[in-house]
């Protein structure tokens, strides 16, 4: 069965254009270079499954027509990852359900603390907020199921922070990666799609260089990585040139097709 990745938002923790900055890619009129927050969308048979619910969430579901969401898979708690979760209480009301999401258990933990809120019962609520259904991911690494999709998930840390990869089928999304162990390899053999983060081509302690990118993606060993989570020192049309064939910059909008057999 064929699956489809969609990027919502390809852009760092601020987005692109950064608010004052008036530097060549925050001033682009090409739409490449005008990147959301990183989000993105699966279609995988009758089911539509977000990955992370930033800032932009509102924006990149009017953009992208998403009128129905089956699901939400959450990769951590850094702001640009969770800001808009309360906005799921749109698809509450039409869908007349609390909303199923996905995550490891530190994630769920920062959620809760952060948005009290939206774990109190209806009557204890003074407004209308957002209802969720959570599932805790068991283990570090590992395989479940989430509303009949089989999910293969894998830990690893930003900044301290629990951060979780998400595959499915022969393909991946890994990102805010910095510090991992080697055995993230063995989670993603096999993958011939893969979506990663880099925020630049200068180091960063929080997350991959371009170059760092490139490294990870070849040994993974995917046929095509697509970068995301670029900041405004990454042109478009530069990376496309500076960067090999094989690991490209992703940018908002961009489909993927992939099998959901972990071997095609
Ligand atoms: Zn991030
Ligand atoms: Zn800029």
């Amino acid at each position: 069965m064929q699956a489809i990745f969609t990027f919502l938002g390809t852009g760092p923790s601020a987005g692109i254009p950064l608010i004052g900055c008036s530097c060549d890619v925050c001033r682009s009129s090409d739409p490449h270079n005008q990147r959301l927050r990183p989000a993105g969308v699966i279609h995988v048979g009758d089911k539509v499954l977000l990955i992370d619910i930033g800032p932009d969430f509102r924006q990149q579901a009017l953009k992208f027509g998403l009128s129905h969401l089956d699901g939400v898979l959450i990769t951590h708690a850094h702001f640009d990852h969770i800001a808009g979760i309360d906005e799921l209480r749109a698809l509450n009301f039409q869908q007349k359900k609390s909303f199923p999401c996905l995550m490891s258990k530190e994630t769920l933990r920062e959620i809760e603390s952060r948005f009290p809120y939206l774990f109190q019962s209806n009557e204890e609520k003074k407004s209308k907020s957002a209802q969720l259904d959570c599932q805790a991911l068991p283990k570090e690494a590992g395989e479940t199921d989430f509303l009949g999709v089989k999910i293969r998930y894998m830990s690893y840390r930003q900044a301290g922070m629990k951060v979780t990869g998400y595959r499915i089928g022969n393909f991946a999304y890994v990102s805010d990666i910095r510090e991992y162990d080697d055995s993230i390899f063995d989670e993603l053999k096999g993958v011939k799609k893969l979506v990663l983060s880099a925020l630049r081509e200068e180091p960063s302690p929080v997350h991959f260089s371009l170059t760092e990118a490139v490294a990870f993606a070849r040994k993974v060993g995917a046929e095509k990585t697509w970068l995301t989570h670029m900041s405004h020192s990454v042109e478009h049309n530069w990376a496309c040139r500076h960067l090999p064939p094989d690991v490209q910059p992703g940018y908002d909008g961009l489909t993927i097709p992939f099998q959901m057999n972990p071997h095609a």
